[in-house]
């Protein structure tokens, strides 16, 4: 049963629908959690709270579709009640989340496990991905229904289940293209990579843009491509970092092929010589973070609607592990406690329109996960939402940040546009840097 939520009428505030912004237009949330009017000067209602939102802007909340919230399994990194916490710091009220560590979402029992576990825990909605491997080739079926899309690793990253060559790549692909699942794909090339270590000079080694470089992003994404277009499965391409990876996408999707993508924060935002130069491997991520020019197509492409959004790639890990040095320091970094101001931040010094860069957290991964009720503020939708001033700013103190790890490669970075308040499902859930009342998220395929 859902809990009443308390209906509300939010007032004078900027709204962002998703796609554009809204002035003078208010907003009702009703008793159950569901959008129930937006329009001009709308009259209170009786059992009724007034907000005044004193211009303040009211979007819809984030929807991260690339997070790693480790649980179960690797708590120690994260869990969804910090990992969770975090995201409402950063604006996000939906995840979709790849369990890379043990065990693998592999089949419908344990799919259906972790989301009961998750209630009562997460404080926001959540969707798990479920695995693409050869061991779960056999349960898609009973995993439709339950999952946004199935995820397949291509290339080896900090997480388990890569896919060793084209071969097998054709029998997951054809497999998930059976069972009527979307395939979602980390994209390098693992014998490109390799090459890249044993032909490593010591002025090399350690840059991991040469390790992990453009070619071997943008040869995976031209392979999972060409053995999508064989097989005929839809085909999602997570965290593009390059942009001619970014251009194969985009001209598949115009040569009528079911090819879609999305990139992180950080690669609209980072150069490899910033990464190079963070302090103790912080920035080291997979994809490594690439050039200037990357950044510049990337954010282009983002500006015509032609990749689906952003996700954060939100890969905690204690400080242990990230200090050791860099051949052993893990890939991955925390990311979704400061989701909404980076996109702010990408506009900001890089030019993103702010409708685009709002709408690559919002509306279109919603659209491109077919999440009906999520990413926008429309009547009927649920009625999850943030508000923020645009105009203050902060200075990001890592140890302030809600998820597990204490420690984030943006750490002094001045933002703008922090959440002052969250509401899931009509209910405030966020205010003032902390989290209000139990944690009501739920399984969005259960
Ligand atoms: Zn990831």
């Amino acid at each position: 049963m859902t809990p009443l939520a308390q209906p509300r009428l939010f007032r004078n505030g900027r709204l962002f629908d998703g796609k554009c912004f809204l002035d003078n237009c208010d907003l009702r949330s009703d008793a159950n959690g569901l959008i129930a009017e937006m329009g001009q000067d709308l009259s209170r209602q009786s059992g009724e709270q007034i907000l005044d939102l004193e211009g303040r802007l009211l979007l819809p909340g984030l929807v991260d579709c690339h997070v790693h919230f480790r649980e179960p399994g690797l708590v120690r990194k994260e869990g969804y009640l910090t990992g969770s916490t975090g995201a409402l710091h950063g604006g996000v009220t939906t995840v979709l989340e790849i369990q890379n560590n043990p065990p693998l979402m592999e089949n419908a029992d344990l799919l259906k496990e972790k989301m009961k576990n998750l209630c009562g825990v997460s404080r926001i909605d959540f969707a798990p991905y479920g695995s693409l491997t050869l061991n779960s080739m056999d349960n898609l079926d009973g995993m439709l229904g339950l999952v946004p899309a199935v995820k397949c690793f291509l290339g080896g990253s900090t997480g388990s289940g890569g896919v060793p060559n084209l071969d097998v790549m054709r029998q997951l692909f054809s497999a998930a293209k059976k069972a009527g699942h979307k395939v979602v794909a980390h994209c390098e090339d693992d014998a490109l990579m390799r090459k890249a270590l044993e032909e490593a000079t010591p002025e090399t080694a350690e840059r991991h843009d040469l390790m992990r470089s453009r070619e071997a992003e943008t040869k995976s994404i031209r392979d999972a491509i060409s053995v999508a277009e064989e097989t005929g499965v839809q085909l999602h391409v997570f965290h593009i970092s390059t942009g001619e990876g970014a251009k194969c996408v985009v001209e598949a999707a115009e040569r009528g092929l079911p090819i879609t993508g999305t990139t992180g924060p950080h690669y609209l935002l980072v150069e490899a010589e910033e990464a190079a130069q963070a302090s103790q491997n912080r920035f080291k991520v997979n994809p490594s973070i690439k050039y200037a020019e990357d950044r510049e197509t990337l954010i282009s492409i983002l500006e015509k609607s032609l990749l689906q959004g952003v996700g954060t790639d939100h890969a905690p890990h204690p400080l242990e592990d990230k200090d050791r040095p860099y051949r052993k320091s893990p890939s991955g970094f925390p990311c979704i406690d400061l989701l909404l101001p980076l996109m702010f931040a990408v506009h900001d010094r890089f030019g993103l329109s702010l409708e685009r860069a709002l709408a690559s957290v919002t509306r279109d991964p919603a659209l491109e996960f077919c999440l009906a009720q999520k990413g926008r503020l429309a009547v009927g939708a649920d009625a999850d939402f943030v508000i923020c001033d645009p105009q203050k700013k902060t200075t990001v103190d890592e140890t302030s940040l809600p998820s597990k790890s204490k420690w984030s490669p943006y750490n002094g970075w001045e933002l703008r546009a922090f959440p002052e308040q969250v509401y899931l499902r009509g209910q405030l859930v966020f205010e003032g840097g902390e989290p209000i009342g139990d944690p009501c998220g739920r399984p969005l395929f259960l």
